[in-house]
């Protein structure tokens, strides 16, 4: 049986009714998912056609303003924890422009419950299978790694409350005889239960955000992946299964137009452009049916997601658009994106 394991979805942030631009979700013939999205002549930046026109996308699915997060949890995460569950790893990725939805999404809203986004979600939901399967043991661990400029950092090195980023020591990878690739510097915390996996989230979180003061860093310039380790073993049977669960939160997509930008900012601008063109190009080849070349080396995301990707482990993205007018050529663009690898 040959699995499709690349899904990609995409999901639309609500707006305000005076600022939304025209856009439609549909079912096309076939019945299979489909977005139309209108530039207004106004807000064409020139990078999509400069005058109005209609773009048609198709995804295996489109969630709409009013999707909830428990029906993006339902539909998106909770396969995916499932076939992890089967001992199999996984990975889902936020694609889109800064403020389009990719933290509401992978991490959710802090003040009401109901916002909670799929990281809280998935944990819930892995520590109630474990108390719902008794006859078997799981251990949980949990780490949580951000990378700015293709360098790597612990977002839960205790050390990180105090030190700026720059004087933590990095993360870096290493590849063992077997080609498997391990993390230096990247600390793996045991969470026994729900409540210690959510303080191990919200402190990477919170020193996620105190990162960024002092080298005037925004978080919508790094990927950050979270990722839940889970091992299980069956009573009185010595097989072990092991997987990882990947949750990554990628760096803002938008163009950095090439007027008004200094020098740190353009650096910036020129690691995401790449990364996000070598996650494109790793996408694509794992789609491909040859067993071609997967360039997964390029940058140091494909690395260590190398083997959570393809094959066996189920990979989704989810590509978070504005329905702003003035945001829609970077919706379609951001659609672009996740339709190439489709
Ligand atoms: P990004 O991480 O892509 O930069 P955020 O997730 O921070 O964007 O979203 C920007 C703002 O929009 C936040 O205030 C967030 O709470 C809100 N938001 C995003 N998506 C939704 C949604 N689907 N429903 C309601 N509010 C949302
Ligand atoms: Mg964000």
């Amino acid at each position: 049986m040959v699995k499709q394991t690349i899904k990609i979805f995409v999901r639309l942030k609500p707006a305000k009714p005076a600022k939304t631009g025209l856009y439609e979700v549909a079912d096309d013939e076939e019945g299979h998912p489909k977005l139309t999205l209108t530039v207004p002549r106004e807000h064409a930046s020139g990078f999509v056609n400069n005058k109005r026109e209609n773009y048609k996308f198709r995804f295996d699915k489109c969630f709409d303003q009013r999707t909830s997060q428990d029906d993006v949890f339902q539909s998106v995460a909770k396969p995916v924890i499932d076939n992890v569950l089967q001992g199999y790893n996984g990975t889902i990725f936020a694609y889109g422009q800064t403020g389009s939805g990719k933290t509401f999404t992978i991490t959710g809203g802090a003040e009401r419950f109901v916002d909670r986004g799929l990281i809280p979600r998935c944990l819930s939901y892995v520590y109630d299978q474990t108390e719902q399967n008794p006859e078997l043991s799981f251990t949980v661990h949990i780490s949580y790694l951000e990378i700015y400029n293709e360098s790597g950092y612990d977002l839960l090195d205790p050390k990180h409350e105090a030190a700026k980023l720059e004087d933590l020591p990095k993360v870096t990878l290493m590849e063992d005889a077997d080609q498997n690739i391990h993390l230096k510097n990247l600390s793996v915390h045991q969470a026994n239960t729900e409540e210690e996996a959510l303080n191990l989230l919200f402190l990477g979180d919170t020193n996620r955000m105190i990162a960024e003061t002092p080298m005037n860093m925004a978080s919508s310039r790094s990927h950050c992946i979270f990722t839940v380790h889970i091992t299980a073993r069956e009573t009185g049977s010595a097989t072990i299964r092991r997987a990882k669960f990947h949750l990554v939160d990628l760096a803002g997509s938008e163009r950095v137009a090439k007027t008004n930008v200094n020098g740190q900012l353009l650096t910036e601008a020129r690691y995401i452009n790449s990364s996000l063109h070598y996650l494109e190009l790793v996408i694509l080849a794992l789609s491909e049916k040859s067993r071609q070349h997967v360039p997964y080396r390029n940058s140091m995301m494909t690395s260590v997601l190398r083997d959570s990707l393809g094959g066996n482990c189920m990979t989704t993205m989810i590509a978070t658009c504005s329905l702003e007018k003035r945001n829609m050529d970077e919706s379609i663009s951001t659609c672009r994106f996740a339709q190439r690898v489709a």
